[in-house]
């Protein structure tokens, strides 16, 4: 069975940044299962994963732009500190949920002042080109509940 739409993809894959550096794999665990066509991974790996097959092994590497985006400096901004609820939580280099006007986005603290808290909305792979090295392990046919879902089920898929 090839990959199209519809259809749902297990793959093992290893992800590094340009240094070289392993950003996340899935060895050691279950392959991820992503329902094909439904942007529910970055358009830059699964467009090359269209019409490949279970067994294929292929080398992707992802431009920011198709990635994670390009960074945006407009998305760094200083947040009075009285706005946390919990400040003594806050951590350098940590990641917050925070709603804004735009709905839920996550932020990566920079800085913890006195006053003012420095966040930084970009994704913290924004910039980064990404190499992956993915093997298919599994392409099926997904189940009704799964398209209307617009997700995969099972192992390595939706945890519901
Ligand atoms: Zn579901």
């Amino acid at each position: 069975m090839k990959i199209t739409k519809d259809v749902v993809v297990s793959i093992a894959y290893t992800l590094k940044g340009d240094d070289g550096v392993v950003i996340d794999t899935s060895e050691g665990g279950e392959p991820l299962s992503y329902l094909h066509g439904h942007a529910n991974i970055i358009d830059g790996l699964e467009t090359e994963l269209e019409g490949k097959t279970a067994g294929d092994k292929l080398k992707v590497t992802v431009s920011p732009e198709d990635g994670y985006g390009t960074r945006d400096d407009e998305l760094v901004d200083l947040v009075p500190i009285s706005n946390f609820a919990e400040p003594e939580e806050l951590e350098v280099g940590g990641q917050i949920v925070a709603e804004t006007d735009e709905g839920q986005m996550m932020f990566t603290v920079l800085e913890i002042g006195k006053d003012n808290v420095k966040l930084d909305g970009n994704h913290p792979l924004a910039d980064q080109t990404l190499h992956f090295e993915v093997e298919i392990k599994e392409v099926r046919a997904a189940t009704a509940e799964e398209l209307e879902h617009g997700h995969a089920h099972g192992a390595g898929g939706h945890p519901h």
